[in-house]
C-alpha cells in the first residue's frame, strides 16, 4: 500500500512534469562587493602539448574568440541583466565557435558521434539544470537550462534529452554541423595511439581525400577545450556555466563533470560560481567544484579554495590535470590550473576586459 506522503509526491512530480517548479526561497546575499559591481569570467579549456607550440595566428584566433564570448556576457550584465543569462550568452558564443570542444566543434565519442554535456546553475536558489550525451541541439548550455525552468528534473540523457530539445523546439542540427575537420584529425590520433579503429565520417561531411591545401585545417589539437563562465550581477547574485563533447574517444554513454552538479560546475550566492575544465573523473571524484565553495564558506578566499583543489587535491590523484574559473562573493574573478596553459579572461564593472591565451 502506498502511504500518502508517497502519493502526495506522486502527484506533486506528475503535475510538475514541463512547469517551472516554485523558486526556493532564495538565501539572503551575503555579497562583498558592493550593489552594482558585476564581474564574469570565462574558459576555454586547459592543456599542455598545445601551449609549447601554439603559432601566433593560433593565439589570436582564441584571442578574439575569448573577446567575443566575453562581451556578450559583460553586456548582459552592463545592462542590468542576470547572472544566469550572463553566463548562458557567453557559453552559447563559444559554442558556436568551432575552435572550442562544445557544441559545434566538439570531440568525437568512438563511434565518431558528437555526445554533447552541459550544466547551468542559478547561486541565488541553487536551481540547476544539466543534459548529458545530446546529439543534435545546437546550444546544450540553453537546452540544460531548459530543463532547469520547465521541468522538475536536474539532469536529463542521451535519446531521452534529445527528444525533450525537440519538443521544446530548442534549436536541432544534423552531425555535419558539428564537424570540425581538425577536432576529426584529433581524435584520429587519439584513436590510432590506442589502437582502436576508426569509425566512419558523419553523413553530410566531405570525404578526407576532397581537402587539399588550403582546405586542410592547422594541426592544432586542444585537448580540453570544454568552456565555461561564473558571473555576478548588479543584483550580487551568482550563476556558472560548462559545456563540453567530453574527452576525445571516450565510449559512447561516457559522462564526465561538466553536467554534474558539484563536480564541474556549482554556484552558490552563499559563497561562490565554479566552472571548471580538465580530466572529468577527478572532478567528479573530488566533487571539485562544490568543494572549493565548501572551502570558500570555511573561510579560504576564493583563490586560497581554488589553488587547494587544483594544485594540491587535483593532483593527489595520479592523471589529475585541469583548471577552474571561480567567482566569490567579493566579486573579483580568479583562476587556478595544474596545466600548462588555460583559455581565459574576466572583466569586472568599470574595468576593461583581460583575455589570457598564453
Ligand atoms: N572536463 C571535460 C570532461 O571530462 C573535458 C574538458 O574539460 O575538456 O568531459
Amino acid at each position: 500500500m502506498h502511504s500518502p506522503g508517497r502519493m502526495a509526491l506522486f502527484f506533486l512530480l506528475a503535475s510538475f512534469a514541463f512547469l517551472r517548479p516554485a523558486s526556493a526561497a532564495a538565501p539572503a546575499v551575503q555579497a562583498d562587493a558592493p550593489a552594482g559591481s558585476w564581474a564574469i569570467a570565462i574558459h576555454g579549456g586547459a592543456g599542455e602539448d598545445e601551449w609549447l607550440h601554439m603559432a601566433p595566428a593560433t593565439a589570436a584566433a582564441y584571442h578574439a574568440s575569448l573577446a567575443r564570448a566575453l562581451a556578450a556576457g559583460a553586456s548582459v550584465l552592463q545592462r542590468n541583466g542576470e547572472a544566469l543569462d550572463a553566463v548562458q550568452a557567453a557559453v552559447q558564443v563559444l559554442e558556436d565557435d568551432p575552435l572550442f570542444n562544445a557544441g559545434r566543434g566538439s570531440a568525437f565519442a568512438a563511434d565518431g558521434t558528437n555526445e554533447m554535456d552541459a550544466a547551468i546553475m542559478d547561486g541565488s536558489n541553487l536551481q540547476a539544470g544539466a543534459v548529458a550525451a545530446v546529439h543534435f541541439t545546437r546550444h546544450p548550455i540553453a537546452l540544460a537550462r531548459t530543463v532547469m525552468e520547465r521541468t522538475p528534473y536536474v539532469l536529463m540523457v542521451g535519446a531521452g534529452a534529445d527528444a525533450f530539445a525537440r519538443e521544446q523546439h530548442i534549436q536541432q542540427e544534423p552531425p555535419a554541423f558539428f564537424f570540425t575537420e581538425m577536432r576529426w584529425q584529433e581524435f584520429a590520433t587519439i584513436m590510432r595511439a590506442s589502437h582502436r579503429p576508426m569509425p566512419p565520417r558523419p553523413r553530410g561531411v566531405p570525404p578526407a581525400a576532397s581537402l587539399t591545401g588550403s582546405a586542410l585545417p592547422p594541426i592544432f589539437s586542444h585537448r580540453f577545450g570544454t568552456v565555461g563562465a561564473v558571473a555576478r550581477d548588479n543584483a550580487g547574485h551568482l550563476a556558472a556555466a560548462t559545456s563540453t563533447g567530453g574527452m576525445q574517444g571516450k565510449l559512447p554513454g561516457r559522462v564526465g563533470d561538466s553536467p554534474l552538479i558539484g563536480a564541474g560546475t556549482y554556484a552558490s550566492d552563499r559563497s561562490c560560481a565554479v566552472s571548471g575544465t580538465g580530466v572529468g573523473e577527478y572532478f567528479i571524484r573530488l566533487t571539485l567544484a562544490r568543494q572549493v565553495c565548501t572551502l570558500v564558506e570555511e573561510g579560504r578566499t576564493p583563490q586560497q579554495a581554488a589553488d587547494q583543489m587544483i594544485h594540491t587535491e587535483l593532483p593527489s590523484l595520479k592523471g589529475g590535470e585541469g583548471g577552474v574559473i571561480v567567482l566569490g562573493l567579493d566579486g573579483v574573478p580568479v583562476w587556478s590550473s595544474n596545466t600548462l596553459g588555460m583559455f581565459r579572461a574576466r572583466q569586472q564593472a568599470g574595468q576593461p576586459p583581460e583575455i589570457h591565451v598564453q
